[in-house]
């Protein structure tokens, strides 16, 4: 009696943690949920919670995350839509933060469907576009393909309120928004929204005019590039530009400006210094598109107002060659300092610019307008850059401080540009309770090594909870093996278990 009782501390020992989920199981019936990913690497770009395995999506949102065990005993799907990760990577679907996509459609005369013609961007992993620069015509377009359910990627629409070329050296205004669009719209679950607007602030190059510098250009500049004004072109001046920025700031509307030149930057942040009028552009979201020759007075400005900017992600590094002989010293540190703009603690987001303007082409990699965001996360971390023939070209010395982790590349990518638009609670990351935007990617760019981020693949693009994208002609995603089988498993080892205890026990009292 002694000695039998001895016996049951192994017993319960080995057999209990088996025993426990079989029953738990069996008792509770968990929640029926649309899709539950299992077995992976979810990076969530939520600090709280950074890397967890397993995700269940249940009417467009997300209601559970944590482990394969946890996911897999609170929630069930039906349909084979429980699906196994085998190791893949969940990261938050990609928010271009500066895209001229949607509209580029609309140009082109794309003669396929307005459904079909977004399959480019969400097979690449785009989730959200932040447009910027919408006309009327576009508007209407976006509007009605809202209406009929074939906008199928979240867009914000930053309306145009002057054109992005000169006309007898003055800007052109769009009008007509008036008592058409007198509010933002910002409802999370609008697949079009409308945050803001856009402004030109200064010019580019050719019919644009040229980025407004507070130094003049070179001879030699205004001789190559036909260059008019010998300080670029400022759109407009700073009266004219803080009334602008603050009548739209009062309606409640975020003003996203393009400013290449130092001069044109100057102007835009005192302007939304105005605007702001001591408060925090927390509430406000104004940002700065471009910002190609920042100063570094400009960047200690521009913390202090809590502004927001874009940062062009994979770049022609191999140019700045080219640029350092034309630029000289002065306006060669300017153009650099757009680099460090993350690294200095601004919000900033991935700049793509992409659009279809200057001819899609899928296997040219050298483009700076490449729609590819991993790409561009190759090149916000390496600083490296690839030429039309393949070419990679190595990183140039004066870059090297301003590359970036992996981890801020991300959230550059994802968050970032969720919170440029006001969107951050809703998107952006991978939290309970925020909508299911996501993509299945074939490698780990946080463990990878990083020369390979660009070659990453998106297997799955999902919006709302919807597969909008899977790359067919790939094994994933096989289904999990569902929970019968699984309960049924573990009853399994839980009798072999049992079994295999009983043949210690026996074992045992033959000795005695
Ligand atoms: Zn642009």
């Amino acid at each position: 009696m002694k000695k039998s009782l001895s016996f049951l501390p192994v017993f319960m020992l080995l057999v209990f943690p088996f025993i426990l989920p079989a029953i738990s199981q069996a008792d509770a019936s968990p929640t029926l949920v649309d899709y539950i990913f299992c077995n992976g690497n979810i990076i969530t770009i939520d600090e709280s919670n950074p890397v967890i395995q397993a995700i269940a999506i249940k009417d467009g949102n997300i209601v559970g995350l944590g482990s394969t065990e946890t996911i897999l005993q609170n929630f069930a799907t039906e349909n084979d839509t429980t699906y196994d990760l085998d190791g893949r990577t969940i990261m938050p679907g990609i928010v271009d933060g500066h895209s001229h996509y949607m509209a580029s459609l609309f140009w082109i005369g794309e003669t396929e469907t307005i459904y079909d013609s977004q399959n480019i961007a969400l097979a690449s992993g785009y989730t959200t576009l932040n447009e910027k620069s919408v006309d009327h015509g576009e508007l209407a377009w976006f509007q009605s393909a809202e209406q009929n359910g074939t906008l199928r990627l979240r867009v914000n629409a930053f309306l145009i309120y002057n054109f992005a070329w000169l006309e007898n050296n003055e800007t052109v205004l769009v009008g007509g928004w008036e008592g058409k669009v007198d509010q933002p719209v910002l409802d999370p679950s609008r697949k079009l929204r409308i945050p803001g607007f856009k402004i030109y602030l200064d010019g580019a190059s050719g019919n644009r005019g040229f980025p407004a510098m507070s130094d003049p250009y070179t001879q030699e500049m205004i001789d190559l590039w036909g260059i008019i004004n010998p300080y670029g072109d400022l759109y407009f001046n700073q009266s004219e530009l803080n009334s602008v920025v603050d009548s739209y700031h009062d309606k409640g509307f975020s003003i996203a400006v393009h400013a290449m030149g130092d001069r044109a930057t100057e102007t835009i942040l005192n302007a939304i210094e105005y605007a702001l009028n001591g408060t925090d552009n927390d509430n406000a979201r104004h940002q700065i598109e471009h910002n190609s020759f920042i100063r570094e007075d400009q960047i200690t400005k521009a913390l202090t107002l809590n502004t927001i900017h874009s940062v062009r992600g994979y770049f022609p590094t191999y140019w700045q060659q080219d640029y350092a002989d034309l630029y000289g010293p002065v306006w060669m540190e300017r153009t650099v300092n757009r680099y460090s703009l993350p690294g200095e603690g601004l919000h900033s987001y991935l700049e793509t610019d992409f659009g279809f303007l200057y001819g899609y082409d899928e296997d040219d990699w050298s483009r700076s307008t490449n729609i590819r965001p991993f790409l561009h996360m190759w090149g916000l971390v390496t600083r490296k850059a690839v030429d039309e023939n393949g070419t990679i070209h190595s990183l140039d010395p004066w870059l090297a401080e301003h590359q970036i982790t992996v981890e801020q590349a991300l959230r550059m990518m994802t968050i970032e540009g969720a919170y440029a638009v006001k969107q951050e609670d809703y998107i952006g990351s991978l939290e309970v309770g925020k909508y299911a935007d996501l993509i299945v990617i074939d490698d780990d760019p946080l463990t990878m090594n990083p020369d390979n981020l660009k070659d990453i693949n998106v297997l799955l693009t999902m919006i709302d909870g919807k597969i909008e994208f899977l790359w067919s002609s790939h094994t994933f995603p096989t289904p999990y093996t569902n929970g019968t089988s699984r309960t049924s498993s573990v009853l399994w080892i839980s009798l072999f278990t049992l079994f295999t205890s009983m043949t210690v026990i026996q074992r045992r009292r033959k000795k005695k």
